[in-house]
C-alpha cells in the first residue's frame, strides 16, 4: 500500500551535529553515512571537510566549492527512517550560518571528546539549541583513547549545561581495552558496529568477560554504581530539552555509532510544528510549506547559479510544482529540486516535511524566504545578527563601481556579508560577524567578479535595527539622524553608532526608538 503523507513525515529525522572542532564531527558524519549505505568507503566526507583553521584553508575550500556544498546537507536511510544531517561550519567566524542552520533541525547530536569534556564551542552551540528547545543526544567520542571517567563526563554535562543525563549505554573497558558497550535497558552487549545485532547477556558478569581479568571486578562495580546513581531515560524530558540520552563510543573505530542511529530513530522527534506569522503549521498538513535557511552560490563558476537550501515544513514537495514566494507574492516553478547524498546530488521528485532540498535559482530566493502552495504566510525565526565588524569596501578601479554594487548585493543575498546603504547616499557599508567572512568576500569579489578590493574602517563600529510603536517617532528620528541611518537588504532601517558607548547614550536619549541586535527575517 502506498505510504500516506503522515507516515512519510513521521519517519523523517532532521538533525545537526554540534561539536567543538576536533571532537570527531566529520568522522561521525562519515560513519553515519557509511552505515546508512550513502557512501561506500569511509573517507569520502573527510576529503570534503570544511576544516577552516587558516585563511588559505578557507580559500582552498572556496575553490572547491562544488565539493564543499555537498556537505551542507546529507541524506541517508537506515532501517526505515530517513535521516537528514545538516552540516554546520566548524569555524566560529561563520556562527551566523550555523545559527540559521540550527533553525532548520528538529534535534542535535552533541559530540564530546571523552578526554576533553565540554569545550567552548560545544557550550555556545548548546546554548543556541537550548534557545530553540532542540532535543539533544550526546555521543561521547574517542573512548578508544585515554579518557576521563564516564561519571566525571556526565557530571560535567549536568553542571556546565544544566542538562540531566541518562546514559543509555556504558563503555566496556577504557582506551586500549575499550571493546564495546553495554545497553542498560536491553541488557545487551555490542562489541563494535560491525556487529549489527547486539547480543543478550546474562548480567554484568558476562559482559566483563570481554575485558582482561584485572579490569573485570572494577567494571562490574562501576556498572552497579551507574545503575544506582544515574537517572533513567525520560523521553518527554528529552523532547522538552531537559534531558540528554548519552552514548559512549569511538567514531573512528566503529563503536557506538549504531546505537546512536537507533537512538535518533527511536527518540529524536519527527518534523516539528513551525511557527508562522499567521498560525502554527503542522508537518503533516497536506499543503507544502518551506523556508530557506542557507544559500550557496556559484557551485559552477561558469554559471551564476545559486542553490537555496529549503527545509520543508509541511506537506509534500513535488518536482514541477509551483510555489508562492511570500516576500514578493510571486509564483515560482520548482522544476529541479535536488537531494544531496555524500558524493552526489540527485533530482528530487518528491520530498516531505523534514527534508531539505536544494532549489537552483538565479537570485530569486534569499535567506529567510518562505515558500507555500498559495497560502500567504511567513515563517518566523531565521535570525540575522547585527555585525561585529563594519567596513567600507574600497575599489581599486573606480570605473567598476556599478559592478561592485551588483556583486555586493549578490553576496548579501547569499548571506556572505550584510550590506547597509546609507540614507545620505554615501558608499555602502558591509558588515560581518567574523573576520574570515571579510576574507571570503575579498577572495570571491576578486575570483568571481574580477574586482580587486580592500577594506577601510568605517566611522561606525556597531549597528542596530530600529523600529518604533509610533511611525512618526521613527520618521522623526531618521530625519534628525540621517547621517547615521542605513537601509539593509530588505530596506529596513538601521542605526549606526560610533561605538557601544554612543549607542547606549542614543538609545537612552530616544526611548521611543527600539534598537535590536537580532533581526528575524521576514
Ligand atoms: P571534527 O573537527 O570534529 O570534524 O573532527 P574529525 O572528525 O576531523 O576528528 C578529529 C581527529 O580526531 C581526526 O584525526 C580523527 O581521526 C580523530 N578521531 C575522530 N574520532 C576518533 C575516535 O573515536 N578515536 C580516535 N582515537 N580518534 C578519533
Amino acid at each position: 500500500m502506498a505510504e500516506t503523507l503522515a507516515e512519510a513525515v513521521s519517519r523523517r529525522r532532521t538533525f545537526a551535529i554540534i561539536a567543538h572542532p576536533d571532537a570527531g564531527k566529520t568522522t561521525l558524519t562519515e560513519k553515519l553515512l557509511l552505515f546508512g549505505g550513502a557512501i561506500q568507503l569511509a573517507g569520502e566526507v573527510k576529503a570534503k571537510k570544511d576544516r577552516i583553521q587558516t585563511r588559505s584553508d578557507w580559500m582552498k575550500i572556496e575553490r572547491e566549492r562544488g565539493i564543499s556544498v555537498v556537505t551542507s546537507v546529507m541524506t541517508f536511510e537506515y532501517e526505515g527512517n530517513v535521516f537528514n544531517i545538516l552540516d554546520t561550519p566548524g569555524h566560529e567566524d561563520f556562527a551566523d550560518d550555523t545559527y540559521r542552520t540550527l533553525t532548520a533541525v528538529d534535534a542535535a547530536v552533541m559530540v564530546i571528546d571523552a578526554a576533553k569534556g565540554i569545550e567552548p564551542r560545544t557550550l555556545k552551540l548548546f546554548e543556541v539549541c537550548r534557545m530553540r528547545d532542540i532535543p539533544i543526544i550526546t555521543f561521547v567520542n574517542k573512548m578508544d583513547r585515554e579518557s576521563r571517567d564516564p561519571f566525571e563526563i556526565l557530571d560535567e554535562v549536568e553542571e556546565k549545561l544544566a542538562l540531566d543525563t541518562a546514559p543509555i549505554t556504558w563503555p566496556v573497558g577504557r582506551s586500549k581495552t575499550f571493546c564495546g558497550s553495554y545497553h542498560f535497558a536491553n541488557n545487551t552487549y555490542r562489541g563494535g558496529d560491525a556487529q549489527v545485532e547486539p547480543i543478550k547477556v546474562n548480567g554484568p558478569q558476562s559482559v566483563a568477560e570481554n575485558l582482561p581479568e584485572n579490569e573485570r571486578q572494577a567494571f562490574i562495580d562501576e556498572l552497579e554504581l551507574a545503575r544506582e546513581a544515574c537517572r533513567p531515560f525520560d523521553h518527554q524530558s528529552f523532547l522538552e530539552g531537559h534531558m540528554t540520552p548519552v552514548f559512549f563510543g569511538s567514531a573512528l573505530r566503529n563503536f557506538g555509532v549504531r546505537d546512536l542511529i537507533n537512538a535518533l530513530g527511536a527518540y529524536a522527534p519527527p518534523p516539528r510544528d513551525q511557527v508562522a506569522d499567521t498560525r502554527t503549521v503542522h508537518a503533516a498538513e497536506e499543503k507544502m510549506t518551506a523556508f530557506v535557511f542557507k544559500i550557496q552560490a556559484n557551485m559552477d563558476p561558469n554559471h551564476r547559479d545559486r542553490i537555496a537550501f529549503a527545509r520543508i515544513c509541511s506537506g509534500k514537495l513535488e518536482r514541477g510544482m509551483k510555489a508562492r514566494l511570500a516576500r514578493t507574492g510571486k509564483q515560482m516553478g520548482l522544476t529541479a529540486p535536488q537531494f544531496f547524498f555524500a558524493s552526489q546530488r540527485q533530482l528530487a521528485d518528491t520530498a516531505y516535511a523534514g527534508d531539505v532540498v536544494g532549489i537552483p535559482n538565479h537570485g530569486t530566493l534569499r535567506i529567510g524566504d518562505t515558500l507555500t502552495e498559495g497560502e500567504n504566510l511567513v515563517f518566523q525565526g531565521v535570525p540575522n545578527f547585527s555585525p561585529e565588524i563594519l567596513r567600507r569596501v574600497r575599489l581599486e578601479d573606480a570605473m567598476k563601481a556599478k559592478k561592485l554594487k551588483e556583486a555586493l548585493q549578490q553576496m548579501a543575498e547569499e548571506g556572505v556579508v550584510q550590506l547597509f546603504s546609507p540614507e545620505d547616499g554615501s558608499p555602502a557599508i558591509v558588515g560581518v560577524v567574523g573576520a574570515l567572512q571579510l576574507d571570503v568576500l575579498k577572495e570571491r569579489l576578486q575570483g568571481e567578479y574580477g574586482l580587486p578590493v580592500s577594506f577601510e574602517m568605517s566611522r561606525f563600529s556597531v549597528c542596530r535595527w530600529i523600529s518604533a510603536e509610533n511611525k512618526d517617532d521613527l520618521e522623526k528620528f531618521m530625519t534628525q539622524r540621517r547621517g547615521d541611518i542605513c537601509r539593509d537588504l530588505d530596506g529596513d532601517p538601521v542605526f549606526m553608532a560610533q561605538d557601544a558607548f554612543s549607542l547606549r547614550y542614543e538609545s537612552e536619549r530616544y526611548p521611543a526608538i527600539k534598537m535590536v541586535a537580532i533581526k528575524e527575517y521576514h
